[in-house]
C-alpha cells in the first residue's frame, strides 16, 4: 500500500506563497479527504491518495492555486457525492466551474473508433475555454495510468489506448512534454505489449554501458565550459523513453543503429548566448555529426520547444546527442503551458507575461483536422461547417461526434450512419424525448430511436445543419422518387 501525499509536501512545491492560498490549499485537502473518506481505489489505496497525487502534480508543475485545489476536489461530485451546490459554496464559482469542466471530460471514453479519435482531441480543445480543465485533467489521467497494473484487464487496454490517442497528444500540443513522456510510458505496455517487450529489450541491450558513458562526457562537458568561463551550468543525462523510441524505430525500421538520439546530455545554461557559445565549444572538442546541428532557439518547434541540438562522437566508439538550453527552456519543455499559469497569480505585482506562441496550438489542432478530411466533400462543407462554431455530441457509450453549432437530432444519427439517418423514428437528448428539429446543445447525450419502417421526409431538410445530413436526405428522396416513376 502506498501512503497518501502531506499537505507539507503540496505547499512547499506550490507556486505561491500567500498565506490565504496556503489557507484555501490547507482547507480543500481536509474536505477532499473528509469527502472520499472510506472511499478505495483498484489498488487498495485510499481514494484520497489519487487526488493528493493530482493535486502535488499540478503544484510542481507550477500550476495556480485554483487548480490545484480543484485537482483535490476534481472527484468529489463525481465520486463522493458531494453536491455542486455545496462545492459551490464551500469554494466558490470558479473552482467548481474547474471541478464540473473536469467531471464532464471524464464523460468521454475513446473506444477505439478511428474516426473518433480528431473529434475527442477537438472536444478536449473546445473545452479548454479554460485550458486549466484540461491540465487538471492531464494529471488526473497520470496518476490513474501510472496504477493501471490494478485496473481490471478488460479496462486497462482501452485506458491505455486512450492515453496514447488522446491525452499524451494534448499534452504534447500543450508542449508538456514531462506529463507526455510519462503518460506515454505509463500506458505503452498495456497498449501493446509485443511491441513494448521488443523496444525494452533494445534498450537494455544497448544502456549497458551508455549510462556510465553517458556519465562521463556530460562530466567532460561540465569541465570544458567552465573552464571557458560559463558557470551555473547544470544538467543531466537520460537515455531515450520507451515509447518515444519505439515511435523512431517504427520510422526506421526497427534499425537502432539509425536512432541518433537514444542517449542525450542536456546542459542547462544561464543564457541563450551560452547556449551558443557552449555548443562552441563542445565542437571544438567533440567531432559532431554532419546534418545534425539544429537551432530550435531561432527556429522553435511548433509547440514553442526550443533548445539547441548537436550530435557528437564521444570518441570512445558512441555518439550522443547534446541540448543545450535556458533554464527558462528547461521549465517549458517539462511544463509547457502549465509554467504559465503561475504567473497569472502575480499580477497584482508583475506585468502578466505574454502567453506563449504555442498557443497557436488551438490552430494547429483546426490545421490538422483539415489535412485529415480534405476530401471533395469536405471542403464543400468548409464554407459553412469550419468556420461556424461547433458543438460536441455525445453517444451513450461516450463516443463524441462534433457537428457544426445548431445541428438536430437529425445531424447527429446521419454523422453516426446513413442507415440510422435513414430510419430515425425519433431522439432522446439527455434521456428525454425531443422533437427532431431540437437544436442539440454542446455537451448533449443523444440516443436515436430508429423504427424498421421510419423514412426520412422532405421536411428534414430544413432540420439539417450539415451539407452532409442535407445530401443524404436528399439523396434518398431522389432514390425514393426514382422507385415511384
Ligand atoms: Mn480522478
Amino acid at each position: 500500500m502506498n501512503s497518501v501525499r502531506p499537505l507539507e509536501e503540496i505547499l512547499k512545491v506550490m507556486h505561491s506563497r500567500e498565506p490565504a492560498d496556503i489557507a484555501l490549499v490547507e482547507r480543500a485537502y481536509h474536505y477532499a479527504e473528509a469527502a472520499h473518506h472510506g472511499q478505495k481505489r483498484y489498488s487498495g489505496d485510499p481514494y484520497f491518495l489519487h487526488v493528493s497525487e493530482v493535486a502535488y502534480t499540478l503544484a510542481e508543475m507550477g500550476m495556480d492555486t485554483a487548480s490545484i485545489v480543484a485537482g483535490l476536489l476534481h472527484d468529489t461530485v463525481e465520486d463522493a457525492k458531494v453536491s455542486a451546490d455545496d462545492l459551490k459554496k464551500e469554494f466558490g464559482g470558479e473552482i467548481y466551474a474547474l471541478v464540473d469542466g473536469v467531471t464532464k471530460l471524464g464523460k468521454l471514453k475513446y473506444h477505439g473508433v478511428e474516426r473518433h479519435v480528431e473529434s475527442l482531441r477537438k472536444l478536449f480543445v473546445s473545452t479548454a475555454k479554460d485550458l486549466r480543465v484540461i491540465i487538471i485533467k492531464l494529471a488526473d489521467r497520470l496518476h490513474n495510468v501510472s496504477t493501471l497494473k490494478h485496473v481490471p484487464k478488460e479496462k486497462q487496454r482501452r485506458i491505455a489506448l486512450e492515453t496514447l490517442e488522446i491525452y499524451a497528444p494534448i499534452a504534447n500540443r500543450l508542449s508538456i512534454g514531462k506529463i507526455r513522456g510519462q503518460l506515454e510510458d505509463y500506458a505503452f505496455p498495456f497498449a501493446d505489449p509485443e511491441a513494448y517487450e521488443k523496444t525494452q529489450a533494445l534498450i537494455k541491450e544497448r544502456s549497458r554501458d551508455s549510462e556510465k558513458r553517458l556519465e562521463k562526457i556530460y562530466r567532460a562537458i561540465q569541465v570544458e565550459l567552465v573552464k571557458s568561463g560559463i558557470m551555473g551550468v547544470r544538467g543531466e543525462y537520460r537515455i531515450k523513453r520507451t515509447y518515444s523510441l519505439y515511435k523512431k524505430l517504427l520510422k526506421h525500421d526497427w534499425e537502432i543503429g539509425k536512432v541518433f538520439d537514444i542517449s542525450a546530455v542536456r546542459v542547462i545554461v544561464p543564457t541563450v548566448a551560452d547556449c551558443y557559445r557552449a555548443l562552441g565549444i563542445i565542437h571544438s572538442v567533440w567531432r559532431p555529426l554532419p546534418g545534425r546541428i539544429k537551432d530550435y532557439i531561432a527556429f522553435p518547434k511548433p509547440n514553442g520547444y526550443q533548445s539547441l541540438h548537436t550530435t557528437v562522437f564521444t570518441g570512445d566508439g558512441a555518439i550522443v546527442e547534446v541540448q543545450l538550453r535556458t533554464e527558462e527552456m528547461d521549465r517549458e519543455a517539462a511544463f509547457g503551458v502549465a509554467a504559465h499559469f503561475a504567473y497569472k497569480e502575480d499580477l497584482a505585482h508583475r506585468a502578466l507575461r505574454p502567453l506563449p506562441s504555442n498557443l497557436d496550438w488551438v490552430k494547429e489542432v483546426s490545421q490538422l483536422q483539415k489535412n485529415i478530411t480534405a476530401s471533395s466533400e469536405y471542403l464543400e462543407n468548409l464554407k459553412m461547417d469550419f468556420f461556424g462554431d461547433r458543438v460536441f455530441i455525445f453517444t451513450p457509450k461516450g463516443d463524441v461526434v462534433d457537428l457544426p453549432q445548431d445541428s438536430s437530432p437529425i445531424d447527429f444519427a446521419f454523422a453516426i450512419h446513413s442507415d440510422i439517418g435513414e430510419h430515425a423514428a425519433g431522439a432522446k437528448v439527455n434521456n428525454k424525448f425531443v422533437a427532431l428539429d431540437t437544436k442539440l446543445q454542446n455537451g448533449d447525450i443523444v440516443e436515436i430511436i430508429t423504427k424498421k419502417n421510419a423514412r426520412p421526409s422532405k421536411r428534414w431538410l430544413d432540420y439539417a445543419r450539415t451539407a452532409l445530413t442535407k445530401k443524404r436526405i436528399r439523396a434518398y428522396l431522389d432514390r425514393e422518387a426514382g422507385k415511384k416513376n
